[in-house]
């Protein structure tokens, strides 16, 4: 990736030095230098096999086995279980030490951010986790581990052990409805804080995205750190294009004044 431009890098300091409550949205793009790739970059799981969109539907889970044991066997092999927070995520995690972090409003499902060490009274994971699983016909929820060992064990598409309906990842896939409190809080972050930052994200997927025009309706500043262009550059603030992982660890360091505020989220 080029070297970060230092003139967009001082314009979002000075945005982010003004600001004592910050909002951040986080996309797959904070998790591709932990070794979990994206979705639409260049080097994206859909990029490469655009029929792994259309996998990712509920109907298709819950009306074809071979969906399930597909998906299961993906999911014992997924690179997200080895993964470490990297220094993006940990720079998050700084803000809040901080007191700047209002919310962390993440569509990833990797847990990274609570990896990093950030509290659940920070974390909005709108599109869920994929450290837990639920049950499509009761709704039990429990951890993924043992459901992964039932698998590795020689179950293909393991049943609930409640009620024997389906299982699978507390994720939200396309065709199931997002939490309203998720969302709720998405927005209450967008309008409560005085900046919005949004990264490694394509801002493609909605409800999640409308973050960015309403933060910009409300006059709020918003800064993008991105790899690649969003649909949003030219209407925001100040865009920084690099690497996560190399950009928030300068964006997030501790005011040039030191200063430092309560969150009062
Ligand atoms: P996306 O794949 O649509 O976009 C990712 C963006 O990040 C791209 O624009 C890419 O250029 C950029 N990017 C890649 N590496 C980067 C880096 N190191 N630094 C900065 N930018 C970088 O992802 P999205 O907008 O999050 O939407 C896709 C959906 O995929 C989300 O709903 C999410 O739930 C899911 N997803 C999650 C994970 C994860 O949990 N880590 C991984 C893949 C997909």
């Amino acid at each position: 990736m080029d070297p970060v431009d230092p003139a967009a890098l001082a314009a979002a300091r000075a945005v982010l030095d003004g600001a004592r409550r910050v909002a951040v949205l986080t996309g797959a793009g904070i998790s591709t230098d932990s070794g979990i790739p994206d979705f639409r970059g260049p080097n994206g799981i859909w990029t490469r096999d655009p029929a792994a969109e259309k996998r990712s539907t509920i109907d298709h889970y819950l009306s074809d086995t071979t969906v399930r044991e597909a998906a299961w066997r993906i999911r014992l092999e997924s690179e997200m279980w080895a993964a470490e927070p990297n220094a993006g995520h940990h720079a998050v995690a700084d803000l809040a030490r901080q007191g700047r972090l209002h919310t962390l409003v993440t569509q990833n499902i990797d847990g990274l951010h609570s990896a990093a060490g950030l509290s659940a009274d920070h974390v909005v994971e709108v599109h869920g986790t994929v450290h837990a699983v639920e049950c499509l016909g009761c709704g039990d929820r429990g951890p993924m581990g043992p459901v992964l060992e039932r698998v590795r064990q020689g179950e293909p598409d393991p049943p609930c052990a409640a009620c024997g309906g389906i299982l699978k990842s507390a994720t939200i896939m396309f065709g199931q409805a997002l939490v309203p409190a998720d969302l709720a809080r998405a927005e209450r972050a967008a309008i409560e804080a005085d900046v919005l930052v949004a990264v490694g994200t394509s801002l493609n997927v909605y409800p999640v995205a409308g973050m960015v025009p309403l933060a910009l309706e409300l006059g709020r500043p918003v800064v993008i750190v991105n790899a690649e262009p969003t649909p949003f550059d030219d209407a925001v603030t100040v865009v920084v294009r690099g690497s996560a992982s190399d950009v928030l660890p300068l964006l997030f360091a501790p005011r040039s004044d030191g200063g430092s505020e309560m969150s009062t989220n």
